[in-house]
């Protein structure tokens, strides 16, 4: 069976009611998977500096489907968390796959890259007994990937690590690259953590119909070409300017720091948790998906936009 791109986008798009991409992976979706994976794409995933949350967020959700679809359709090479091995033999193994599929593999980027004092805040494991820091790891993983998924806000943006004073000199991917005449394509799946429909989503477009369109910050459109404010259900409180004042009470959250003006994403009608709730029913919008991340919005409980 196989699927236009129309068909894909139009199934990515629908609402987290209808359909969990990465929960389900609707028969259509992982058929077209498993015929466009005709030779396995090999996927890898690395970590720096940054907390697991979006590997978290990935394996938690989706439960047992995404197993399948890591092992048996993406063929995930090596993943720090899940994987069973671990050691300087698993490390060595990572390298190797990447000389071995040269220019044809994925590598997604989970947290930043701290590249101050020359790497050495984060180093991920050694080889023939020499440490390795991340820096090395992204300038030598790097340009031997097809494309890079930049996953979070941390492997996006710089996140959290990046946050002021950044005494780590935390950086994302994009600006990383830059830095180092890296000329890899760059895909920002941002977020804190990200929703792992956006993550199956990207990653299941990009291996069936290549890097999908993308905005002047790198994300792709099909989950983040929407602001949350101009869809949020709390919309018509915001017209009639009836506003909440503590948490709890009937209104548009912006007089207690709703972020949802200035964030872009599709969380008002994914959801999270197989759309059992999202930010704004009982907190409000923190910005999660937006560069700047978590300065920009700084203070969160405060109102800083609208
Ligand atoms: S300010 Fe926040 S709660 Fe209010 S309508 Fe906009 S996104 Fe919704
Ligand atoms: S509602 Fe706002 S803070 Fe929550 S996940 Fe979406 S973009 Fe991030």
């Amino acid at each position: 069976m196989s699927i236009s791109r129309r068909q894909f986008l139009k199934l990515c798009g629908a609402t987290g009611a209808a359909i969990s991409v990465s929960g389900s992976l609707i028969p259509e979706i992982v058929a077209a998977m498993e015929k466009a994976a005709a030779g396995n794409p090999p996927v890898v995933w690395i970590q720096g500096s940054g907390c697991t949350g979006c590997s978290v967020s990935l394996l938690n959700t989706v439960h047992p489907n995404i197993a399948e679809v890591l092992l048996k359709i993406i063929s995930l090479k090596y993943h720090p968390t899940i994987m069973a091995s671990a050691g300087d033999k698993a490390f060595e193994y990572l390298f190797q796959t990447a000389d071995k599929n040269k220019g044809k593999f994925f590598l997604a980027v989970e947290g930043s890259i701290a590249t101050g004092a020359g790497g050495k805040y984060c180093i991920p494991g050694k080889l023939k007994g020499k440490e390795v820091t991340f820096v090395e790891m992204m300038k030598d993983l790097g340009p031997k990937a097809a494309a890079v998924l930049a996953l979070g806000q941390c492997g996006a943006y710089g996140g959290i690590p990046a946050g002021k004073p950044n005494p780590t000199d935390s950086k994302g991917v994009m600006d990383f690259f830059k830095d180092h005449g890296i000329k890899t394509p760059v895909i920002n799946i941002p977020g804190c953590p990200p929703h792992p429909d956006w993550m199956v989503g990207t990653i299941a477009h990009v291996l069936m119909f290549g890097i999908p369109e993308l905005d002047s910050d790198g994300r792709p459109t099909l989950f983040f070409g929407t602001n949350v404010h101009d869809n949020c259900a709390y919309r018509s409180y915001y017209e009639e300017k009836k506003f909440a004042k503590l948490f709890g009470e009937e209104g548009c959250r912006l007089e207690l720091g709703c972020k949802g003006p200035e964030s872009f994403s599709d969380c008002w009608k994914r959801g999270w948790n197989n759309n059992v709730n999202w930010c704004i029913h009982n907190s409000l919008c923190l910005g999660c998906t937006e560069p700047g991340y978590p300065d920009r919005f700084a203070p969160f409980y405060e109102k800083t936009t609208g």
